[in-house]
């Protein structure tokens, strides 16, 4: 079965309603291909994510950015997935690179946050990825195979997840990640996912590409047999996220 390129934007804690509404304008007015061709989702702040939904073309969804590890409750400034589920949004993005390293959330919670999401009906765009450190001490295998298993081991089915293979030294820093390193890492996951998981997931799991992607580089990147699209940054704020859709074809 062929996986349906996925492009993802995350805009990370950025914007104010007037440039949202920019935003969604520029996204609206793209010319690109047809959602039999590619998914395209993007992720705004909390707090803009209604906006954004009511006023996204229907081709393209929204994700949250994160939602608590369990039901809602007495965890003053969380987000619960019942809530995200219950305003119709479908997606989320658990485990990015800068959760991980700034608030200090464990392959486990990770893992934990990956099945409760999915356990309330939300799709999820799931993200691992090496540090510099890590990568120079030849190590990435390990690190990324360690955090795919910590979710690998708390979900029964992986139909409703997308695996964001995300070099931490590539994120934001205009570092991208050569073809051959991006193509690399996600062979090596797929096989991960083939011997841990099984063959049918393997196949048809996605596998995108995240890490200073943008207008130049996007299409040599996705035309990587493994990568199977982009979860984007900085250049999702941007009109050549456009183009970036675009390297779907
Ligand atoms: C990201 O935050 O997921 C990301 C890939 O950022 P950037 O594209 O800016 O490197």
């Amino acid at each position: 079965m062929a996986r349906k390129f996925f492009v993802g934007g995350n805009w990370k804690c950025n914007g104010t309603l007037e440039e949202v509404k920019k935003i969604v304008a520029m996204l609206n007015e793209g010319a690109v291909p047809s959602p039999d061709v590619v998914e395209v989702v993007v992720s705004p702040p909390y707090v803009f994510l209604p906006t954004v939904q009511a006023s996204l073309k229907s081709d393209f969804q929204v994700a949250a950015q994160n939602c608590w590890v369990k039901k809602g409750g007495a965890f003053t400034g969380e987000v619960s997935a019942e809530m995200l589920a219950n305003l119709g949004v479908p997606w989320v993005i658990l485990g990015h690179s800068e959760r991980r390293a700034l608030l200090g959330e464990s392959n486990e919670f990770v893992g934990d946050k990956v099945a409760y999401a999915l356990s309330q009906g939300l799709k999820v765009i799931a993200c691992v990825g090496e540090t510099l450190e890590q990568r120079e001490s030849g190590s990435t295998m390990e690190v990324v195979a360690a955090q795919t298993k910590a979710i690998a081991d708390k979900i029964s089915s992986w139909d409703n997840v997308v695996l964001a293979y995300e070099p931490v030294w590539a994120i934001g820093t205009g570092k991208v990640a050569s073809p051959a390193q991006a193509q690399e890492v996600h062979l090596e996951l797929r096989k991960w996912l083939q011997g841990n998981v099984s063959p049918q997931v393997a196949e048809t799991t996605r596998i995108i590409y995240g890490g200073s992607v943008n207008g130049a580089n996007c299409k040599e990147l996705g035309g990587q047999t493994d990568v199977d699209g982009f979860l984007v940054g900085g250049a999702s704020l941007k009109p050549e996220f456009i183009d970036i859709i675009n390297a779907a074809e």
